[in-house]
């Protein structure tokens, strides 16, 4: 891997999310060595995602190399490499470009799509959990909308201009928003041989309300602003297959289309190696102390998505959000240091910030712990976190651009099929 030898410990940080970015930084220039490996060489800002999926913004303002976030660091390296393996007898990991040992290891790998066992679901839908999967998406908005125009048939059009997302969750509500936003305002303008009230965006979630995590007011005003943009909310329903044609739910509820897009949870993305009993295995997530150690190791952390730590307020372990993930990194930077140095570590104590969630234009829901709110104020107060919290300042600045210039045009200006989707 090309590494030099260092008289320092190294630090092996497994994914540049959230977490490992955080953590990375926080290690900057301290007496110790950093790697930092991903399978990717950019940060994603995951959040945003679905204004990639539909066509609101380009990718690469949504996402920042990983190398440039460590430049100034003179102790720390990354490597391009996906890690498929711990051998914690020998403190080393297989990777896809060779072998590393460390002396400290750190596994923030996030999760992954989680089909709950559907091979035919897994095989037909669209996941949206990466930059490639975000444009994937884009493009099979973009070229159904394009088969439709041209389509023989009724049904034929009317499978092409039919979305379903499933999965009401924040990333499930503002995507179905987005994708309403262009056909209100996009269809009736670029594509004047369909007609717009023909396309329909059906969301589906198995709870008895849209954003089942948030509070009782942010679930209902959702629903609402969902249903004035044209959304057909399906809650209690459950996808039992899709074939790439047809949807069948758990009730008399079947819906046809060409594009499902599955928001519906995710699983944790663990790595080989570890003994089972480090891992919860509903969750696929590794269990840690408060210190993030992972069960029955002292030198192998777990941070963010991929770590289920208990505490008295969050038994199940913390909400899989970024807030979690950057605070135990930033926290983690600390200990560290107290462990190399042989003092005590501090124990992780999650402060939540609140939740939001934006549904189009003007639209959001706010829940702080005393205060919950929506409309105008809440989408403006989503729009200012959003943006601040984007790494690097060229992409805020380039974000801050689009949105303004989408706002005031009623436009989602990245509507290109730059590399077409093969279903
Ligand atoms: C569409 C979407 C919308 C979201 N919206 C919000 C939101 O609005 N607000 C919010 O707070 N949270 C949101 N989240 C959740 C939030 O993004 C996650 O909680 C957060 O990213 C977790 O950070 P992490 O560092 O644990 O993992 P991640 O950010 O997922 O990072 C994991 C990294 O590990 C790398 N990796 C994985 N496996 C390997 C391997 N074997 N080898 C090398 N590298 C590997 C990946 O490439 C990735 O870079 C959203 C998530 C999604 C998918």
């Amino acid at each position: 891997m090309n590494i030099p030898k260092s008289k320092f410990p190294r630090i092996v940080i497994i994914g540049g999310g959230f977490a490992g970015v955080n953590l990375a930084k926080s290690l900057a220039n301290k007496d110790l060595q950093v790697v930092l490996l991903d399978k990717h060489n950019y940060h994603t800002f995951q959040p945003l995602l679905y204004q990639v999926s539909s066509s609101g913004l380009e990718p690469d303002s949504i996402a920042y190399p990983l190398r440039k976030i460590i430049k100034k660091h003179k102790n720390s390296f990354f490597r391009l490499a996906e890690v498929d393996y711990i051998h914690a007898d020998k403190n080393e990991i297989t990777t896809s470009i060779g072998a590393l040992s460390y002396d400290y290891l750190v596994i923030a790998t996030g999760t992954k799509t989680n089909y709950f066992g559907s091979k035919s679901i897994e095989a037909n839908s669209m996941p949206m959990k990466s930059v490639p999967q975000a444009l994937n998406i884009r493009s099979l908005i973009l070229q159904n909308f394009e088969k439709a125009a041209i389509a023989n048939s009724e049904k034929e059009r009317q499978a092409y201009l039919n979305f379903v997302i499933v999965g009401g969750g924040p990333t499930g509500v503002e995507l179905a928003g987005a994708i309403a936003e262009l056909k209100n305002h996009i269809l009736p303008r670029d594509y004047k041989d369909l007609n717009s009230s023909d396309m329909q965006i059906h969301l589906l979630e198995g709870a008895n309300r849209v954003l089942p995590p948030m509070s009782e007011h942010a679930s209902k005003k959702a629903e609402g602003f969902l249903q004035t943009l044209g959304v057909h909310v399906h809650t209690n329903v459950f996808v039992k297959d899709y074939d790439g044609k047809l949807v069948t739910t758990n009730s008399d509820l079947k819906l046809h289309t060409e594009t499902l897009i599955w928001a519906a949870g995710v699983t944790g993305s663990p790595i080989h190696g570890l003994k089972a009993e480090s891992m919860l295995e509903r969750a696929n997530r590794y269990k840690v102390n408060r210190f993030n150690q992972i069960e029955g190791y002292h030198t192998i952390f777990a941070l963010g998505d991929i770590a289920s730590m208990s505490t008295e307020n969050y038994p199940n372990g913390h909400p899989q959000v970024a807030q979690p993930a950057i605070q135990q990194g930033k926290l983690l930077g600390k200990n560290l240091m107290r462990f190399i140095k042989n003092q005590s570590p501090k124990p992780f104590t999650y402060k939540d910030k609140g939740s939001m969630a934006t549904i189009g234009r003007n639209k959001a829901v706010v829940d702080l712990k005393h205060f919950k709110f929506g409309g105008f104020f809440a989408w403006f107060i989503w729009m200012f976190i959003h943006l601040m919290s984007l790494v690097g300042f060229r992409n805020r600045v380039i974000v801050f651009f689009n949105w303004s210039y989408n706002y005031i045009n009623f436009d989602k200006a990245a509507r290109l099929i730059i590399r077409p989707f093969k279903k």
